[in-house]
């Protein structure tokens, strides 16, 4: 699976953005999609810095298209964004990854917390929370057990609804990830948001420490930020030891990357649970 990814065609390029016949045919393609099960999770582990322990996962949406192949998430989730079909998806997305929080239960695997992205247009919409309430119920998850990735962007893009969506989730108990963090050229008053709990450090500041000053800075400056709002900080991309050094010293308390591991297949990820990874 893992050269599959690898080699995974990036078949919808942007510029079909502007190709009428072809955005159609996206749309009927994602609607063939939803019904007929061509989506599926990988789940990329998130290790605890200080112990290396996998305390996280994050769910990762897979397109196995039956002429295409694999199509990875970047190649079709902004259209089908514009499309105004993500909700249905990332609502799938979130159904799929409670029933298999709720199958890991069964078979007695660690309790580990799942992290799904959420796009901005199921964020904002009104009946984003009913959607959220029946899936916990459906599969009757612990909501302490999810967490919701919106990006700083999405954020952003939102309005009023945002103060009422957080302040029901902290009611509900799920908790928030700012994704992407330091790219989206924000305000910070959202970081005092009631269900906000994480910052995921973005992948374009991780690649450059330690070796950029000012990717240190940037890094260092945000887990200072991040401790003192009693938050937690996720460094996401981690690809090599000197970063994990840096981020363990730092103060980091979770890191997700190629270093520790891609995003895995069930069975893989079961297989490195049991291992103890
Ligand atoms: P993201 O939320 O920032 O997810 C992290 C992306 O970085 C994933 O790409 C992951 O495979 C990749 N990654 C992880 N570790 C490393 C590393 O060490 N090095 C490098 N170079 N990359 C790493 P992926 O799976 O292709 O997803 C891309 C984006 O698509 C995600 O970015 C997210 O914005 C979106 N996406 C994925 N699944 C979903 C979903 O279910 N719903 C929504 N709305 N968006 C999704
Ligand atoms: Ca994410
Ligand atoms: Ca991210
Ligand atoms: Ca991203």
């Amino acid at each position: 699976a893992k050269s599959e990814e690898r080699n995974a065609f990036r078949f919808y390029s942007p510029i079909m953005q502007a190709d009428a016949r072809k955005r159609l045919q996206l749309a009927s393609e994602l609607r063939q999609a939803l019904a007929n099960d061509e989506f599926r999770l990988v789940f990329q582990p998130s290790l605890e810095l200080r112990t290396g322990r996998i305390v996280a996962v994050e769910a990762l949406l897979r397109w196995q298209h039956p002429k295409r192949g694999l199509v990875m998430p970047d190649s079709f989730i902004p259209m089908a964004e514009s499309l105004g079909l993500i909700r249905r998806i990332d609502e799938w997305v979130l159904r799929a990854a409670c029933a298999w929080i709720r199958q890991w239960d069964r078979e007695h695997i660690a309790p580990i917390r799942v992290a799904v992205n959420v796009s901005a247009s199921w964020f904002g919409h009104p009946a984003f929370i009913e959607g959220l309430h029946t899936a916990l119920r459906d599969y009757q998850v612990d909501p302490k057990r999810l967490l919701l990735e919106i990006t700083e962007s999405a954020i952003l893009r939102l309005g009023e609804g945002t103060h009422r969506t957080m302040y029901a989730l902290h009611t509900m108990g799920v908790g928030v990830a700012i994704d992407d963090f330091g790219t989206g050229y924000s305000s910070l008053a959202y970081l005092k948001l009631p269900a906000v709990v994480c910052l995921k450090i973005d992948r374009t500041f991780i690649t450059g420490i330690p070796r950029s000053p000012d990717d240190v800075a940037i890094v260092e400056a945000i887990l200072a930020m991040s401790r003192s709002l009693k938050l937690y900080a996720i460094a996401e991309g981690i690809e090599d030891e000197a970063q994990h050094e840096f981020l363990l010293r730092a103060g980091c308390e979770e890191g997700q990357g190629y270093l520790y591991a891609r995003p895995l297949e069930v069975p893989d990820l079961l297989r490195m649970l049991k291992s103890g990874g």
